[in-house]
């Protein structure tokens, strides 16, 4: 009884997370429609499709020395990068990584970028023996902030919103350079801001320094973002004058996509209800890390209220929002042992589940996969969806395309990986598939603002 109960609640799961191929091409073209429609006027989209102003990507022949600065969703890192030109490249790089203390998620403004503002003080205090700067010459700073910004210029933009953790209502609309500038100058520091960029537009460019074929960087981390290089005259809402270089970087925001193709639950409905952003990113809440944990955690409560399956347990942990990570979960979801010991352990030590039977924690594991595999296959479909748009998904005239992905998801949670990487080789099938590549940028989103701020500085 109990079993059969249980089995119902996976069932239908099952079923509403289904994504045959059929609806990714739906949501891939849906994807590909947006990004037009974004492109098309101001407002056009929920994809906003936001300009970056960066008309001119790394070439891999920039010298001299530069620093970045990474503010994601976790963790922020600051990093110093002294390249040597098209034969050495990164001739050495530094880099130091620091967690965001949460209160500073939902403070002020001030108090965040003084925060950082000091980290990047002690860091670039700590490096500098040794380094001087050529006759005075201020350092140039790439600044990677990966938040909804209409930027002005490549090295200025004002916040439109906050995603993932953050909320601090001080800073929305205003210009995240000046910001920081501002904080700097209290601390000290005498560093010119050569860059505003985000994580995505980060990972393209440093794909691209290394690579001429990349032609998107992609985020699967705390959040999603995709970032992608348009022709400078298919941008009909720009007014501006048209770069040199005829191609601009968009900011595509897709995390807020919406296509009532998604397969979206009764749990994916009431985790965004409960969000601190309802109604707004809604693919962003069914592909990125912040999220999939608190999916399978809801998807668990349901079945320990519904079905008794784990007993007459304590529910407490299992009602609390965000109490099972996604870490945990791809844990469980890789657990190899015989008789799922780490599904157990995991169950135990933070859901407070004891004595669960293997059943049921095969059952635990089915769950993880539903929800990671529709995340992998729908974050397959975006990666489509920008193909598409690009006239790239028919591998008619053999023309190479390197998609960079970077992200905590994408790169701890093996089977999201291996997932989202078979699901675009179905989608393009194999004759396209031959000349599309994924590779993973390994932290492109902090090199990538450096190597932003020494193409620009040229
Ligand atoms: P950010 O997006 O904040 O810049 P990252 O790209 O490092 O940060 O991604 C961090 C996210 O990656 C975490 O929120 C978590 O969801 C996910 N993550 C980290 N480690 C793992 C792991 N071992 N398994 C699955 N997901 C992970
Ligand atoms: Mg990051």
């Amino acid at each position: 009884e109990v079993e059969v109960e249980a089995e119902k609640v996976v069932a239908e799961l099952r079923e509403r997370c289904a994504t045959p191929a059929s609806l990714l091409w739906d949501v891939a073209a849906a994807m590909a429609g947006e990004m037009g429609a974004g492109l098309e006027k101001e407002g056009g989209s929920r994809v906003k499709m936001l300009l970056s102003y960066v008309d001119k990507l790394p070439t891999g022949r920039e010298e001299g020395l530069f620093y970045g600065l990474d503010l994601g969703g976790t963790n922020f890192r600051v990093l110093k990068v002294h390249l040597g030109g098209s034969k050495k490249h990164v001739v050495n790089s530094e880099s130091r990584e620091v967690s965001i203390p949460p209160h500073l998620m939902s403070g002020t403004s001030s108090e965040l970028f003084g925060f950082i503002a000091g980290e990047l003080g002690k860091f670039v205090a700590e490096e500098e023996e040794g380094t001087d700067m050529p006759n005075g010459k201020k350092k140039e700073l790439g600044f990677t902030f990966s938040f909804p910004v209409r930027q002005r210029s490549v090295a200025s933009g004002t916040l439109v919103k906050w995603t993932k953790a953050f909320s601090i209502d001080d800073a929305v609309g205003e210009d995240v350079v000046a910001e920081l500038q501002t904080a700097m100058v209290k601390q000290g520091l005498d560093m010119h801001v050569a860059a505003l960029i985000n994580d995505a537009v980060g990972t393209l460019a440093g794909a691209r320094y290394y690579d001429e074929d990349v032609v998107a960087g992609v985020i699967f981390g705390t959040g999603t973002n995709a970032a992608y290089v348009e022709k400078a005259n298919a941008i009909p809402k720009w007014e501006g004058e048209l770069p040199n270089s005829g191609d601009m970087v968009i900011n595509m925001e897709w995390g807020n996509f919406y296509s009532s193709h998604l397969p979206v639950t009764e749990y994916d409905e009431a985790l965004d209800k409960e969000s601190l952003n309802p109604g707004e990113q809604i693919y962003e809440k069914l592909t990125s890390g912040m999220y999939l944990g608190d999916i399978v955690r809801r998807v668990l409560l349901k079945l320990s209220l519904q079905s008794g399956i784990f007993g007459s347990i304590d529910n407490s942990k299992l009602k609390t929002r965000f109490h099972l990570r996604t870490p945990h979960i791809s844990a469980m979801h890789h657990d190899e042992t015989p008789d799922l010991k780490i599904v157990a352990e995991k169950l135990h030590q933070i859901l407070e589940i004891t004595h669960t039977s293997l059943e049921t924690r095969k059952m635990v594991v089915e769950i993880c996969d539903i929800v990671a595999r529709r995340a992998a296959r729908l974050a397959a479909a975006g990666v489509a969806g920008i193909l598409m748009k690009l006239g790239r998904n028919g591998g008619i005239d053999n023309q190479r395309s390197v998609i960079a992905i970077d992200g905590g998801l994408f790169e701890h949670y093996t089977k999201f990986r291996e997932c989202l990487e078979s699901t675009l080789g179905e989608l393009l099938g194999e004759e396209a598939s031959k000349s599309v590549a994924v590779k993973h940028a390994n932290d492109g989103s902090g090199i990538g603002a450096a190597l932003i701020a020494a193409s620009q500085s040229r």
